[in-house]
């Protein structure tokens, strides 16, 4: 067996990757819109959603960018408790933004009585916030977020990075009011890197006719604009979206709720040894992730070594991210990751402890 446990890129099937070396078309021609029109249409399931879909050349922080750029002219909201709802803050700051920060420790989760204190403070065109936090393996109350903006601040924008959760994890866009919800294509959709894809309300396209300064590559109305044509402002990534279709097709045909428990089950049989082996998750019980499990390495395992042994049988897991490497490490179960994968690595990790 040859299996990545690292939370992006994830390993993608054969199949995926071959479909990506189908011949080129014009991109302008109605062979490739139709096609195109294919790809959203699925996505659409996948994202829980009747509006509309991005799909959009260039990876996920392009569409964090988008979001806070096109979505507020000054007053941002950004919610950080990890790395990447890090990333998306100073995303917003160096878009020129007044960004203010609703913290939380690496390893907690955003509370929704403290998101609900700052919006009582101050009238937020938008808030963002990570559902999955790859860095700490912490799962944010996303729903329960998501109604307190609704009851406290109902014109503040809801944007949600989704990244290594969509399509692994329930998270109902339409229903929980979620006004723009972004993935990228390497981690939770198991394809290669190099798209993201994005659902956004009609309001946000409202709001986005507002805002000035939205720049060209990540403007939303040009995106909608073609997107209505069933087509992108510049060149698609062609090659990605062959792999997309075949990849979607899949993940309908196991059932999104089967995939869902998938993930869960994984999880849990992870975050399980991890207890039964002296160690636990980073995250508090009830907010640890479904696609990525980050362990504090109370056994004082030295991870580079672990990763020798590992890539010898093929495999290999993560560090802890930032300040975090060494003292966690990081164990991903997304995407087509199944639970023998899962136990092959348990085991070896097991044996690799013993020899300790
Ligand atoms: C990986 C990741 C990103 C960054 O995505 P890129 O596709 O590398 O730009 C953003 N947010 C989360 C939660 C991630 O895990």
């Amino acid at each position: 067996m040859s299996h990545m446990f690292i939370p992006g890129p994830v390993d993608v099937d054969p199949d995926v990757l071959e479909a990506q070396a189908q011949p080129m078309m014009p991109h302008r021609s109605a062979e490739f819109n139709d096609f195109f029109r294919g790809t959203e249409a699925k996505l659409k399931k996948v994202f829980l959603t009747d509006t509309r879909i991005f799909q959009h050349p260039s990876s996920g922080t392009g569409m964090q960018e988008t979001g806070v750029r096109n979505l507020a002219q000054k007053d941002v909201l950004s919610c950080v408790n990890g790395a990447f709802s890090e990333r998306w803050y100073q995303v917003a700051v160096t878009n020129g933004k007044q960004a203010d920060r609703l913290d939380a420790n690496w390893g907690d989760i955003i509370e929704p009585d403290q998101l609900a204190e700052a919006l009582k403070k101050k009238p937020y065109e938008i808030v963002t916030i990570v559902h999955n936090e790859t860095s700490t393996g912490v799962e944010n109350p996303l729903k329960e977020l998501a109604s307190v903006v609704h009851e406290v601040s109902p014109d503040t924008l809801i944007l949600v990075d989704a990244v290594s959760s969509l399509g692994g994890v329930k998270i109902e866009t339409d229903e929980w009011g979620l006004d723009f919800i972004l993935t990228s294509s390497q981690k939770c959709l198991a394809l290669p890197p190099g798209m993201c894809f994005a659902a956004v309300s009609d309001r946000s396209l409202k709001k986005a006719e507002t805002v000035e300064g939205r720049g060209w590559y990540f403007d939303l109305l040009r995106m909608e604009k073609h997107r209505i044509k069933n087509s992108t402002a510049m060149t698609p990534t062609m090659s990605l979206i062959w792999a997309l279709d075949v990849q979607l097709d899949k993940m309908l045909a196991e059932g999104l709720e089967n995939r869902y428990a998938r993930h869960q089950a994984m999880a849990e049989r992870v975050q399980t040894w991890a207890l039964e082996n002296g160690m636990e998750t980073l995250a508090p019980e009830g907010y640890r992730s479904k696609t990525v499990s980050t362990i504090k390495n109370l056994r004082g395992v030295d991870i580079a070594a672990l990763n020798k042994y590992l890539l010898s049988k093929g495999m290999r897991i993560a560090n802890g991210y930032g300040d975090l490497k060494n003292k966690t490490f990081r164990i991903a179960h997304m995407g087509e990751t199944q639970m023998h994968h899962i136990d092959e690595l348990l085991d070896a990790f097991e044996t690799f402890m013993e020899k300790m």
